[in-house]
């Protein structure tokens, strides 16, 4: 992905693994994990006091949020919570040929289990087609439902989202 988060609104590989969310590529492919990509320093450090296992530090304000990714349990508390929609989970052993891919998701009508859909990249570009295995919604997440699609492993860390026939 090319010019990052300053020129096309969604950060760069380069970005994000430059960047103290992102998990190593031991700890991705070992066990479910968050994956951070906050790359910019806006004001907001809701990450660092929603983990309920002490897995995001956010040292101030302004600074961006590291993942801990040895304390990281891959319980997925952190993504609803996130005002930048910024937080992922990746379970790269899914199945022998399935990475799943949990993202937040604001649109409607919500996609439903078992539906095969368009998987999105960062930019909301289709890359391949992803299988819908869960759809959560709860009282506190407000109004954002968190989508888990398994995809093709090779895709783990590209795809972020969906495109539903309706726009969502
Ligand atoms: S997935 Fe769970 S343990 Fe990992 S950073 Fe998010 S809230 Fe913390
Ligand atoms: S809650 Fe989201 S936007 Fe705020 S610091 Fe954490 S990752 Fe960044």
């Amino acid at each position: 992905m090319r010019g990052g988060v300053a020129v096309s609104g969604a950060p760069s590989m380069e970005e994000l693994e430059g960047s103290p969310g992102f998990p190593s590529k031991e700890r991705l492919v070992k066990e479910t994990v968050a994956v951070i990509e906050c790359v910019q320093e806006i004001p907001c450090d809701v990450c660092g006091s929603i983990c309920p296992h002490n897995a995001i530090e956010v040292t101030s304000v302004k600074s961006l949020p590291r993942l801990v990714e040895e304390e990281c349990t891959g319980c997925g508390v952190c993504i609803p919570f996130c005002p930048g929609l910024a937080i992922f989970l990746v379970d790269y052993n899914y199945s022998g040929e399935e990475a799943l891919i949990s993202f937040p998701h604001e649109f409607h009508p919500l996609p439903e289990v078992g539906a095969s859909v368009e998987a999105t990249d960062r930019r909301g570009r289709s890359v391949t087609k992803g299988r819908v295995v869960r759809v959560t919604e709860r009282e506190n997440y407000d109004c954002t439902v968190v989508v888990s699609i398994a995809v093709p492993k090779k895709f783990a860390q590209l795809v972020r989202g969906i495109k539903l026939p309706g726009g969502g």
